[in-house]
């Protein structure tokens, strides 16, 4: 495994790498989520090269950016018998040096859900992930269904600015309770945790009305909330059952549709989906 950080020795440790070569982005701190993108690559592609960078323009300015949790000893010591080819872990210095000025934004998409709430943190998305795809030149890239939003929003990207690359969209990895993994999950202490289990729970109130044969969207929502609301630690930030393409809200599921929620547990923003066919 060749772990790199300047973009000269990137290019050449990405020269030496013959065949096709599967990229996952990541921001560190790595868990079994991350993990699995990593073999879904390594079984797909020649080669797997996994980016290590706390991208800080998606980072709103009352963000967790500088407590964000790091460790690339331990990232590294998780990926290298994976069989990894590349490691590039930059600096926001390399990303964005001074002077930097251009940026990659996807609109309509990015202006629900997570938009909403985190109105710079897409913009910040594309770029990174743009800069991400021109340095490395994958064949392949691999993204979790857990941040549904991101992956909508860069399957767009990629095919408005004709990135000659496939996404991959892997399952979410959770916890034996249901709790989606994440690296933020890292924050929540003692009864957030246990409560934690709600965002799953109320995405399965929602599923098991849905296979009862309920098409009626506000319904579905009503349905996340009042599990939501049961629990006195939680804070909904949105609930949103929403066309699976689009990401507009729907009135009435009649194709692929997408289950989603952002709620606070004290100070820790938890996400989580369920996708709905
Ligand atoms: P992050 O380091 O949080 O930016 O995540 C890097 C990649 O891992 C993104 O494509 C995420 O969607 C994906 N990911 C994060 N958590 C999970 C999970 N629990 N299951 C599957 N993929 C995940």
């Amino acid at each position: 495994m060749i772990s790199v950080i300047g973009l000269d020795e990137l290019r050449a440790a990405r020269l030496s790498l013959k065949g096709t070569v599967g990229l996952v982005p990541t921001m560190g701190y790595l868990h079994e989520g991350h993990l699995s993108l990593i073999r879904r690559a390594k079984a797909e592609c020649d080669h797997v090269a996994v980016s290590i960078f706390v991208n800080p323009t998606q980072f709103g300015a009352n963000e967790d950016l500088s407590k964000y949790p790091r460790d690339l000893e331990r990232d590294l010591s998780l990926i290298e018998p994976l069989g990894v080819d590349l490691v590039w872990n930059p600096t926001p210095e390399i990303m964005y040096p001074t002077g930097y000025q251009t940026w990659v934004e996807v609109e309509a998409m990015t202006r629900p859900l997570e938009g909403a709430m985190r109105p710079t943190h897409f913009k910040g998305v594309t770029t990174v992930v743009a800069k991400l795809f021109n340095a490395i030149q994958p064949h392949k890239a691999y993204f979790g269904q857990k941040d549904a939003q991101q992956v909508a929003v860069i399957r767009q990207m990629v095919w408005d600015l004709n990135f000659p690359l496939e996404v991959v969209v892997c399952p979410t990895m959770r916890e034996a309770d249901g709790l989606a993994m994440s690296s933020r999950n890292k924050y929540l202490e003692g009864e957030d945790r246990k409560a934690a289990v709600v965002l799953f729970q109320a995405l399965n109130a929602a599923k098991e009305a849905y296979q009862g044969g309920e098409r009626d969207a506000e319904m579905l929502r009503s349905r996340m909330k009042n599990v939501l609301e049961a629990e006195p630690r939680a804070q909904i930030q949105y609930v949103s059952c929403a066309d699976y393409n689009t990401l507009e809200e729907l009135e009435v599921i009649k194709g692929k549709a997408l289950l989603s929620m952002a709620v606070l547990l004290g100070k820790t923003r938890l996400i989580d989906n369920f996708v709905l066919e």
